[in-house]
């Protein structure tokens, strides 16, 4: 399985071919005799939300530099959503959060500007659920608590669609 449409077998390193395979063009090893896939790769991220808003990183790195996101990423081979969530939480900007209190909140498909496809499941917690105070981390230039209130203010741009992502976290978990 590959992330960008591969010219050369990951297991052989053999040259592909195109075959019709489950209706569809493939790329396909002729040494393996097996196709391969091209798949979108799972990403989760977790929504942070207190009474100030909701914790939103500046990306630092492309696709979207420079564009506002709830914190999130890849996850590991081995890790549940809930665990990639978590820990892409507290790297990106240092909060902790038990994989456990987390609650599912959205999920999204797209493709980003660099061609690869990313689905991602997003969660949502509550601050008080959570430790350590927000700083940016490697990948992010920026992180604060925004409501939709001071987000249009500011004329920042979301990461699309982390937008619909920070307004349902808002909505459902935000103050009343
Ligand atoms: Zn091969």
């Amino acid at each position: 399985m590959t992330t960008y449409a591969a010219n050369f077998c990951p297991q052989c390193g053999t040259a592909l071919v195109t075959r019709a395979v489950d209706g569809r063009e493939r790329q396909f090893c002729p040494d393996c005799e097996r196709v391969v896939w091209r798949n979108p790769v799972p990403c989760a991220g977790v929504a942070v939300v207190s009474d100030e808003g909701v914790l939103l990183t500046e990306r630092a790195v492309d696709p979207g530099r420079g564009e506002w996101a709830a914190p999130g990423g890849h996850l590991e081979f081995d890790e549940s959503l809930r665990e990639g969530a978590a820990r892409e939480l507290h790297e990106e900007v240092g909060v902790r959060v038990d994989p456990d209190d987390v609650t599912p909140l959205d999920t999204f498909a797209v493709e980003q500007a660099d061609g690869k496809r990313i689905v991602s499941v997003g969660f949502a917690v509550r601050r008080e659920d959570t430790e350590g105070d927000p700083y940016a981390g490697p990948e992010v230039a920026a992180v604060e608590w925004l409501t939709p209130e001071s987000f249009g203010e500011s004329g920042e741009v979301f990461h699309p669609p982390h937008g619909e992502r920070f307004e349902k976290a808002w909505d459902e978990f935000g103050p009343e």
